[in-house]
C-alpha cells in the first residue's frame, strides 16, 4: 500500500513503525474472511482491510480519532486471525495497538464509556480489588436486567452477569515463594501469577506447580510480579501499560541474575502474547529495551514449555473425550497449535477440534463487557460448534474462553494444564463426568 507521511511525521519512531506496517498491505482482503466482527456485521469497516484503511487515513492526515474510527477500531477484538491469514505479514497487532494509543491521546469518549474503562482499568489488573469487586458483584447480578434497559449501562450488566456465583478462597501461590520438587531439580522456572486468572480460577496455577514439581521443576513466583499490562495495552493506555511490564521485567530479571531461570511459564494464553511482546513495547527504553527483549524470549506458555521436557508415562489414562478450544492468542497470537492437542492425546484424551476453530469466542479480554451484543453472538456460534464435537468437556488454555464458553455451554470447561495434572498423577479437577458415563452420553 503506498502511504504519504511526511519527513516531519516519520520522524516519530511510531508512526515510522506503522508506516511500515501498511506498506506491507496489499489490500487482498483474504483477512476478512476470517476476521470475527466482519463475519457477524458484513460491514467492510469491520474489517481487518477496513479498520487499516481507517488507521492510515487517521495517521497520515495527522487527524485527531473520531467517533466513526473509535467505532471500528472498539468493535475489534484483537484476535488477530488477521495475522494468521494475511500472506503479506502485516502485523496488524502493532498497527491496532498504535491506533488505540492515538485514539486514547485524541478522543474524548462519552462519559459513561470512560467511567466504564476508567473502572475496569482501576480493578482489574489488582487481585485485591478485583475480588472485592466479585464479591459485590454477586449483590449487584439481580440488578443485572435493569442496567440491560440502559444502553450506556449495558456493560456493568455484562460484568455482573460474568462474575462468578461464589468467588474462591486466596491461593497460598499469590505469595512470592520458591516450590521445590521432592525429587532431583530437573529444572527451574518462574510462573507469572498474574491478576484476574488466580482470583477467578486459582487451580490453574496450583495444578501447573504440582505437575511442574512431580516433573523435577522448581517453579519460582518471584516477589513484585503481577499484571502482564494486556488489559490497559488494548485500551490504549500506554503508559500504564509500560508501567506494568518494566515492573515485571524487572522482577523477572532479579531471577534470572540470582537462580536463573529456564522459562518465564504463562498458564493465560493472552498474557502470554503481552509478555512475549514486551522486547517490541519496551524497545525505545534504553533502560529497558535489552532486558524486555531476553525476558520475552522466556516467555513460555505452559503446554510450549511441558513438550520439552521429557514426560514420563502418565499416571492414567483418562479417556475422555474433550473438545480443544484454541484460544485466539494462543493459535493467532502465538502461533502455539499443535502443543496442546499433542500433550492431551498423549496423556490419554481423545481430542476433537470443533468446527470455525479460527474464530474467537467473544471473549477477548474486556471485550465481553463493553461489546456485549457482538461478544454473545460470537459465543453462541463458539458454543454450536464445540456442543456439535459430542465432547464431553472443553479443554482451553486461556481464562477468558474459560469464562466466556462456561457461561453457555452444557459441559465443564477446563484448563488444559489442569486435565494434563490429573493424567500425570494430580488431583482430579471438579466436575468431570466419569470417562464411562462420558462415552454412553
Ligand atoms: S484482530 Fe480479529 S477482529 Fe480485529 S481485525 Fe483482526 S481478525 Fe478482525
Ligand atoms: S490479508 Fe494482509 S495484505 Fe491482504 S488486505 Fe488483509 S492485511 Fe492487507
Amino acid at each position: 500500500m503506498q502511504t504519504n507521511f511526511t519527513a516531519a511525521q516519520l520522524a516519530d519512531p511510531h508512526v515510522q513503525e506503522s508506516e511500515k506496517i501498511l506498506r506491507k498491505c496489499v489490500h487482498c482482503g483474504f483477512c476478512t474472511a476470517t476476521c470475527p466482527t466482519y463475519v457477524t456485521l458484513g460491514n467492510e469497516l469491520d474489517s481487518p482491510r477496513g479498520r487499516i484503511y481507517l488507521i492510515k487515513d487517521m495517521l497520515e492526515n495527522g487527524r485527531a480519532a473520531d467517533k466513526e474510527i473509535v467505532t471500528h477500531i472498539d468493535r475489534c477484538l484483537s484476535c488477530l486471525a488477521c495475522m494468521t491469514t494475511c500472506p503479506s505479514g502485516v502485523n496488524y497487532m502493532h498497527l491496532v495497538d498504535h491506533a488505540r494509543a492515538h485514539i486514547e491521546k485524541t478522543y474524548r469518549r462519552p462519559l459513561a464509556n470512560r467511567l466504564t474503562r476508567s473502572l475496569l482499568a482501576f480493578v482489574l489488573p489488582h487481585r485485591g480489588r478485583f475480588r472485592a469487586a466479585l464479591r459485590l458483584a454477586k449483590l449487584g447480578r439481580p440488578f443485572a436486567g435493569a442496567f440491560d434497559k440502559v444502553a450506556a449501562l449495558k456493560p456493568v450488566a455484562a460484568m455482573l452477569r460474568l462474575a462468578p456465583a461464589v468467588v474462591p478462597a486466596t491461593s497460598a501461590l499469590e505469595k512470592p515463594g520458591v516450590h521445590a520438587p521432592k525429587t532431583t531439580r530437573r529444572g527451574r522456572v518462574a510462573i507469572l501469577t498474574g491478576c484476574a486468572q488466580p482470583v477467578l480460577e486459582p487451580g490453574i496455577n496450583e495444578a501447573t506447580v504440582s505437575l511442574l514439581n512431580r516433573l523435577g521443576i522448581e517453579v519460582v513466583v518471584p516477589r513484585g510480579e503481577g499484571c502482564c499490562g494486556a488489559l490497559v495495552h488494548h485500551m490504549g493506555r500506554e503508559q500504564a501499560a509500560l508501567d506494568q511490564a518494566r515492573q515485571n521485567v524487572d522482577a523477572w530479571t532479579r531471577e534470572i541474575e540470582n537462580g536463573g531461570l529456564d522459562a518465564i511459564v504463562i498458564t493465560a494464553s493472552g498474557c502470554g502474547t503481552t509478555i512475549k511482546d514486551y522486547g517490541f513495547m519496551l524497545r525505545l527504553d534504553p533502560a529497558y529495551a535489552d532486558k524486555a527483549a531476553r525476558v520475552s524470549a522466556l516467555a513460555k506458555d505452559i503446554t510450549e514449555y511441558l513438550v520439552t521436557l521429557d514426560l514420563p508415562e502418565p499416571a492414567r489414562k483418562p479417556g475422555l473425550t474433550v473438545a480443544y478450544h484454541s484460544a485466539c492468542s494462543m493459535q493467532h497470537g502465538q502461533k502455539i497449535t499443535r502443543q496442546p492437542k499433542d500433550l492431551l492425546a498423549r496423556a490419554g484424551f481423545v481430542v476433537k477440534e470443533p468446527r470455525e476453530g479460527h474464530l474467537c469466542c467473544g471473549s477477548a479480554g474486556t471485550y465481553n463487557i463493553m461489546q456485549p451484543e457482538i461478544s454473545a453472538k460470537l459465543r453462541e456460534r463458539k458454543v454450536r460448534n464445540i456442543e456439535a464435537t459430542g465432547a464431553a468437556l472443553v479443554a482451553t488454555g486461556n481464562i477468558g474462553c474459560i469464562t466466556q464458553i462456561a457461561s453457555a455451554a452444557s459441559m465443564p470447561v477446563v484448563h488444559t494444564v489442569k486435565l494434563l495434572d490429573w493424567a500425570y498423577g494430580g488431583e482430579k479437577p471438579a466436575g468431570l463426568p466419569e470417562p464411562s458415563l462420558a462415552a454412553a452420553g
